[in-house]
């Protein structure tokens, strides 16, 4: 497999590696950190990329139910100089091959490397693309044609769950691994009659949940 090459433009942080569907089709959007792979504070090292338990099986579910699958990260460390967008982009390269030799693939990536207390080019008072907004979740429906009423996403802090709400998804499942032990209480706050908020341990857990009650 040849590695990523991230586009710049009209967004940066941007991979699609799946054509658009011809009808809408619900995604399984995941967060990175603390949901697909361990937690490591602004990671950077490729040598520290490990999938988490169940993630592979949570995968592989989306697929056998025909949803996209979509990664929709936030990367704050490059906008606050812990590590360049190089290093991210090796990271990724290493989640790519981990993931392909399981068989399970990313239909796109999407990251936001802006902050509020960042530096040039990467400081941004609210960017769209920043989680809890709903932007990488908007150009994903737009990249791909997904119908975001039957889309739901896995995150460990709440506002992956509250990204989901305002994208207009229909359920955000909340992961114990990760930041999830201190985000519990907060993530639950966006529970909406159209938008169901459940709490899982594990990737395992989610994979079991959406066995039956999705799509
Ligand atoms: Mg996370």
């Amino acid at each position: 497999m040849g590695h990523m090459t991230f586009t710049k433009e009209p967004y940066p942080w941007t991979r699609v590696f799946s054509d658009p569907s011809p009808r809408p089709k619900p995604c399984l959007f995941l967060d990175r950190d603390g949901v697909i792979i361990e937690d490591c504070e602004y990671l950077s090292d490729p040598e520290n990329v490990r999938l988490l338990p169940g993630i592979v099986d949570l995968m592989a579910l989306a697929r056998q139910k025909d949803a996209f699958i979509v990664q929709v990260t936030n990367q704050s460390g490059v906008a606050r100089g812990y590590f360049t967008d190089q290093e991210f982009i090796a990271v990724e390269n290493r989640l790519a091959e981990k993931l392909s030799s399981q068989d399970a693939q990313r239909d796109a990536v999407y990251a936001c490397p802006y902050h509020k207390d960042g530096q040039p080019p990467y400081q941004h008072a609210a960017h769209p693309w920043r989680k809890p907004h709903p932007g990488m979740i908007y150009a994903a429906a737009e990249d791909l044609n997904i119908d975001l009423g039957k889309s739901v996403i896995v995150g460990d802090s709440a506002r992956d769950i509250e990204a989901g709400l305002q994208a207009g998804l229909c359920q955000g499942l909340h992961v114990l691994t990760g930041h999830g032990e201190r985000e519990r209480v907060a993530a639950l706050r966006f529970q909406r009659q159209a938008y169901r908020v459940t709490t899982h341990a594990t990737a395992h857990a989610v994979c079991r949940h959406l066995m039956s009650s999705w799509l």
